[in-house]
């Protein structure tokens, strides 16, 4: 019996019978449109599918062609994403698209070698591409397939630590008739069977292989690495106002973390507290403060308002409460912008009469 025998053939059969029914999939051995699964793909990172479907059809209804999307400003890109996190993935979606447009002729290369070339592409999502659009016969890995291989074959370190082992076992199992159905068939089966906890071993179509099944105790693969305690950081976000309620509102640089999205201005976020407003002015601050979770940190800002007659000698723009909406801004910015608003409103209820 080979690895091909005893594992990929009962999952194809498997994933015949069961097929998720998702918006980028295609049926019948049809290879799917490479410029539908990309966009999934990069959505798909850090997000469930359920929150991901109506993203997707949204994108989709409004950039239907890798050169409608070329083509948008990324404003309104980054604007389409919002809420769904982690914005640099809508950046470099938005480049990609524009390379393949200036490079490849509005065309998506077919291996993934090449595909591994463009902007926000990394290994797995180029292997995806190519194995599920172009037939390569080449192993997706992301962390579901790490998990899955660690326990068919009880790999004895973590997989960060041991990315070669992983990808030598998951490359043994790639059929050549069919490399990208199995890709699908092994991201199904670590989200729906072979989950991180409570496995369910008991229907899983490759038990009978399983060595962490043999060994009793599946949960404990992959093996962990202990992780680093997340760091906290501080800062202070500056709440201007004009006496008829607009707001200043300034765009980030256009590299870095949240880059080229809009933000109430904040102070650099460090260890501490800054002590310093960003000019004279009658600063009040709101009671609280507004918490975040980035992936490598956790925030905290507390927020400080004054109402200023002219611009203030900051980089910005006045924007209205009513056309809000509009701009592009992360999720812990609207964060701030909630607070403040219900802060100031607490004050002036609070406020003497
Ligand atoms: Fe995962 Fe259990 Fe299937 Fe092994 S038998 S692959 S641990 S679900």
């Amino acid at each position: 019996m080979t690895p091909q025998s005893q594992i990929t053939r009962p999952l194809l059969a498997w994933y015949d019978h069961t097929l998720r029914d998702l918006p980028w999939r295609v049926r019948g051995g049809r290879h799917p449109d490479p410029y539908h699964v990309w966009i999934s793909e990069i959505m798909l990172q850090q997000t469930t599918v359920a929150a991901v479907i109506p993203y997707y059809r949204r994108f989709l209804e409004r950039w239907p062609t890798v050169a409608d999307l070329a083509a948008a400003p990324l404003e309104d890109v980054l604007h389409g994403w919002q809420g769904l996190g982690y914005y640099s993935r809508a950046r470099n979606l938005h480049r990609c698209a524009q390379v393949i447009v200036a490079d490849h002729g509005g065309q998506f290369p077919g291996t993934a070698a090449e595909l591994a070339r463009l902007p926000g592409i990394g290994p797995y999502t180029a292997a995806a591409l190519a194995s599920i659009c172009f037939g390569e016969p080449i192993a997706a890995i992301d962390g579901n397939v790490q998990r899955v291989i660690s326990r068919l074959f009880t790999l004895p370190d973590p997989p960060t630590l041991n990315r070669d082992a992983v990808a030598e076992w998951a490359t043994a199992l790639v059929p050549d008739d069919r490399p990208g159905d199995f890709a699908q068939a092994l991201m199904d089966l670590g989200a729906t069977l072979c989950t991180p906890r409570g496995p369910r071993c008991l229907v899983c179509p490759v038990q009978v292989a399983c060595q962490a099944v043999r060994a009793g105790d599946p949960e404990s693969w992959p093996r962990k690495v202990t992780k680093a305690a997340v760091p906290q950081k501080y800062g202070a976000a500056y709440w201007m106002t004009r006496p008829d309620g607009a707001i200043w509102l300034r765009q980030r640089p256009p590299k870095g973390l949240l880059g080229g999205m809009m933000e109430v201005p904040s102070s650099d976020w460090g260890t501490q507290l800054p002590d310093v407003s960003p000019f004279a002015a009658d600063w009040q601050r709101l009671p609280g403060c507004v918490r975040h979770v980035f992936t490598h940190f956790r925030l905290e800002l507390v927020v400080w308002h004054c109402v200023v007659t002219e611009a203030p000698p900051l980089a910005g723009r006045w924007v209205t409460l009513a056309d809000l909406a509009d701009e592009a801004l992360p999720t812990v910015m609207r964060k701030v912008i909630d607070h403040a608003l219900a802060g100031i409103a607490t004050v002036r209820m609070n406020a003497p009469a």
